[in-house]
């Protein structure tokens, strides 16, 4: 075998070593953008640094002396083609970003259309140009929320895509694909979460993510995994931030005629009897659209989701668990999506009272009613009359209360009238 004199092996590594350094350079680091002026710097030499002319540096920073720049001066630098990336739309300095590789003839612009990004804010990202030619491989700043997920080596599991923050009774979707149908399984903190398929074949399932409006903020940790033929659990861990929610606070004052019976035995049993209803678990998820809302607009919210309260009677909890709106004794409601009438009775303190079960461990409640027009077992869809607007159970007047809860957990209902339930991708 040949032996390599030690010159050869020494520029052999340098040129690996500069390779690697080039290859692993951001691209921020190379081109475009704003540099601040150090000791020592010229005009000329910056120029040269960033590939641009003299007169492109002169121009662009209306530089009167190309002889007299400042130490701390910041130089707006222009792109390779002369034209400056001005005017990007969004606070690109405050965006949490992610890095991806660049595919064969991709520029600024076909990469910012492959992640449905505006290439003006791509290009800011890494201070150059829209139409900077990138090489195959060539690291980019994208925002995070389009990104991929990163591709997992976790025997079955291909990707996890977990939310980064969920605010405080709002839900977030947690979205795994596998190479076959794996049973999955998952946590936020100690609440466990139930995974719905997204195809027929298995390969794509999600899990809603609630998140009590009443949870600490700070960062809490989201678990997903499997356990393998062999008995494995082949799992991962995110961290997931608790962001505090804008909720106020308001007391409610029950007259004593409604507080007399309510003594502490009815209130845990009628706990324990819409806890038992909400626990149950029917794993096909019965829609696929935003939610209607279940009142008319003519009736707005009166009292909304997560409020903290306390009660001047028995413990009946200490934030507002549902949305209530405002309306006449008699006015319609209606169910707001396909589901299943899991609960159809008078309680005590809820009033006339109905429960759906939409799938996926999701619930909704309509309290307080003065009539019910549905019975359990019955199957109604969007739009189907569940009952009339009362004042009945621990009411202070007319309106609806309504209420979802995702695996027990109350959340704000108003989320699912702006989305559906899953993202279908494209
Ligand atoms: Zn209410």
């Amino acid at each position: 075998m040949e032996r390599l004199s030690k010159p050869t092996v020494h520029s052999a590594l340098f040129v690996a070593l500069l390779l690697t350094f080039l290859w692993a350079q951001p691209l921020y680091a190379q081109q475009g953008g704003a540099y601040t002026v150090a000791p020592g710097d010229t005009l000329g030499a910056i120029a040269v640094r960033f590939g641009v002319t003299v007169e492109a540096l002169v121009a662009a920073n209306g530089i009167e002396d190309p002889d007299r720049i400042r130490v701390g001066q910041v130089l707006l630098i222009p792109g390779a083609d002369g034209t400056m990336s001005t005017s990007a739309p969004a606070p690109a300095a405050e965006l949490p970003t992610a890095v991806v590789r660049a595919q064969a003839g991709d520029d600024i612009a076909v990469l910012a259309a492959r992640y449905g990004e505006d290439p003006r804010l791509i290009a800011e990202l890494n201070a150059t140009t829209a139409t900077h030619r990138l090489f195959p491989g060539q690291p980019v700043r994208v925002p995070a929320r389009s990104a991929p997920p990163p591709r997992l080596n976790l025997g079955a599991i291909l990707t996890i895509d977990a939310p980064d923050s969920i605010v405080q009774g709002r839900t977030g979707r947690l979205y795994v694909t596998t190479t076959r149908p794996v049973t999955l399984f998952g946590r936020l903190s100690d609440q466990p979460l139930h995974f719905i398929a997204l195809d027929g074949q298995g390969l794509g399932q999600f899990a809603f993510v609630p998140v009590n409006a009443l949870q600490e903020p700070g960062v809490y940790t989201l678990e997903v995994g499997y356990t393998t033929a062999r008995g494995v659990d082949l799992k991962r861990t995110f961290p997931v931030n608790v962001v505090a929610g804008p909720y106020g606070y308001q007391e409610i004052v029950v007259t004593q005629e409604k507080a007399d019976v309510l003594t502490s035995d009815v209130v845990a049993a009628e706990r324990d009897r819409v806890v038992a209803v909400w626990s149950q678990y029917t794993p096909v998820l019965l829609w696929r659209e935003r939610f209607r809302r279940p009142i008319s607009v003519d009736y707005p919210t009166t009292s909304p989701f997560g409020q903290r309260r306390t009660y001047s009677v028995a413990d009946i909890g200490n934030f507002h668990a549902g949305q209530d709106f405002g309306a006449p004794e008699g006015a319609l409601i209606f169910a707001p999506a396909p589901g299943v009438v899991v609960l159809a009775e008078p309680l005590a303190v809820r009033g006339n009272a109905v429960i759906l079960d939409h799938g996926g461990g999701v619930f909704t409640g309509y309290w307080h009613m003065s009539e019910i027009k549905v019975a359990p077992g019955m199957r109604v869809e969007t739009g189907d009359v569940l009952g009339l607007v009362g004042n009945t159970g621990l009411s202070t007047g007319p309106h609806l209360h309504w209420e979802l809860r995702i695996n027990g957990v109350a959340v704000d209902p108003m989320q699912f009238l702006e989305e559906p339930p899953f993202e279908t991708g494209e």
